[in-house]
């Protein structure tokens, strides 16, 4: 007999994955609903990558001063007011999330304000007391920083990526623990408005999802910047005082440590799998992560789990195209069962930016891959060179004999955007030699793609 249910999809959790998915669904003419317990857009809009990238926007403003002083225009900096930069970073996420929360309206979807845990394969609970049935679940619940025992958040001294874009005063002495992206982000903003940074690491070099090589090209500029970076630092503790904290790290084997007013702890975000009532539901969880399979499907049928809550990279757009890839499978659509991992694109914000996809050199290697690599300096590029971007450089890594593209990494200017061209060749099963062909105009920092791919055919102009 078959049941009536009041939704198609009732989705949990309305960020990227979670909206994003209610859109398609609407598209598709799939009733659905989206509870979601605080502002539509979840963290990316509202407390990560739009605030984030709206104070790197400002700190990169600020960061100009030097090049108006070679013009003989000195900035008068003592009025500086970081607040204003904080209040443009809410203007920005207040404006998008009420331009999701109009796109949901167009889509005729529903957003109920709640709290959503799961009942069964079909039902939610509502704040504990309103139900709700749906054909489908997806669960989009996302993540939250990663708060560690012997560091834990007090929200003042010892903060994470929320606090710190809550801050309408920077502090001027910060210790970072963890060289990720998002802690880069933080490092390059703070450095950039004048706080003393220092990043401890646990690993041997920053941004571990790059290639080394990308890699050791960031850290010279950080350290070029004078932003101190502690590698292969283990954290061990930390002590508060009323003015600041000390963060106690072992490197090299000796004991060392550092002092600040703030310590940001960004060392990852964990799963919000915690009082969802998937145990209760029976659905099962995979190294803390919401588990799934083809079309991001639960161990329940009925039930998909897309974004930060499951384990793959932490991406607002991985999370939008997992949440359209569960409602075309729901759809019945022929649609990939997952997103192809070499896919998937970086991109961090620092200036200069790194972006990439695919392999890096060291996983090429780790493989056994019979690969080549090309990489060409920014310094030959004739748009770097009249903007005065020159410090980058595009590597391109292919397979030695079929040439097809494995993976690409970029650090300079642009990055974030040129990278796509590079995977737009990948997914289109272009080779280098595509690239190598097409005109690109000039002078643009696209030249430096398509030279790139030119040395890799062995016919680069510019060096
Ligand atoms: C500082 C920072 C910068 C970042 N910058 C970038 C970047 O530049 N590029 C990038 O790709 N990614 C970036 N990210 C990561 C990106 O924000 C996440 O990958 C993305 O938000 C994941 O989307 P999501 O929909 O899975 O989860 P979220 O955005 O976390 O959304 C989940 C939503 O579910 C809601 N929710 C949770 N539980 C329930 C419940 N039980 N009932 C109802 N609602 C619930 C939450 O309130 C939230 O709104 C950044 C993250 C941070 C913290």
């Amino acid at each position: 007999m078959a049941e009536n249910y009041e939704y198609d999809i009732a989705i949990v959790g309305a960020g990227p994955a979670g909206y994003v998915a209610a859109i398609r669904a609407a598209q598709l003419g799939l009733k659905s609903t989206v509870i979601e317990k605080d502002e539509v857009g979840g963290i990316c809009l509202n407390w990560g990558c739009i605030p984030s990238k709206a104070i790197i926007h400002q700190a990169r403003i600020f960061s100009y001063r030097d090049e108006l002083l070679d013009m003989g225009v000195k900035v008068d900096a003592s009025a500086f007011d970081y607040e204003s930069v904080y209040n443009k970073s809410r203007t920005a996420a207040d404006r998008l999330s009420k331009g999701v929360a109009y796109l949901l309206k167009k889509n005729k979807v529903p957003v109920i304000k709640g709290y959503a845990k799961i009942q069964d394969k079909n039902r939610l609970l509502i704040d504990d007391s309103k139900g709700l049935s749906a054909r489908n679940i997806i669960l989009a619940t996302g993540s939250a920083p990663r708060e560690l025992p012997a560091f834990a958040f007090d929200h003042k001294h010892i903060v994470s990526s929320r606090d710190m874009l809550a801050l309408k005063k920077l502090p001027g002495r910060v210790i970072i623990l963890g060289g990720g992206a998002i802690g880069l982000e933080f490092a390059y903003i703070l450095n950039a408005f004048g706080s003393e940074v220092t990043i401890v690491e646990m690993l041997d070099r920053l941004l571990p999802v790059t290639d080394k090589e990308i890699s050791g090209a960031l850290l010279q500029d950080y350290k070029k910047k004078k932003i101190k970076v502690h590698l292969s630092a283990k954290a061990t503790g930390c002590k508060k005082s009323a003015n600041g904290v000390e963060l106690l790290f072992e490197e090299g084997g000796k004991a060392s440590s550092v002092t600040g007013d703030v310590l940001l702890v960004a060392v990852g975000r964990s799963p919000n799998t915690a009082n969802l009532g998937l145990e209760q539901a029976g659905i099962t969880l995979e190294k803390g992560f919401i588990g799934t399979g083809d079309y991001y499907r639960t161990n329940l049928d009925s039930v998909f789990a897309v974004g930060d809550v499951i384990d793959t990279p932490l991406l607002a757009h991985l999370a939008s195209k997992e949440g359209e890839l569960a409602v075309e499978a729901i759809k019945g659509l022929s649609t990939p069962k997952r997103v192809k991992s070499d896919e998937i694109p970086y991109g961090v914000y620092c200036e200069p930016q790194v972006a990439g996809f695919g392999l890096t050199e060291e996983q090429a290697q780790a493989q056994g891959l019979d690969y080549k690599k090309a990489v060409f300096p920014y310094r030959a590029v004739g748009k770097a060179v009249a903007t005065g971007e020159i410090y980058g450089q595009v590597k391109l890594l292919y397979h030695a004999q079929s040439k097809e593209i494995l993976g690409a990494h970029i650090f300079g200017a642009d990055a974030t955007e040129l990278i796509h061209e590079l995977l737009l060749a990948k997914k289109g099963e272009l080779l280098p030699e595509d690239i190598a062909a097409m005109i690109h105009a000039h002078p643009t920092m696209s030249e430096a793609l398509m030279e790139t791919a030119r040395l890799a055919e062995g016919w680069a102009i510019h060096i």
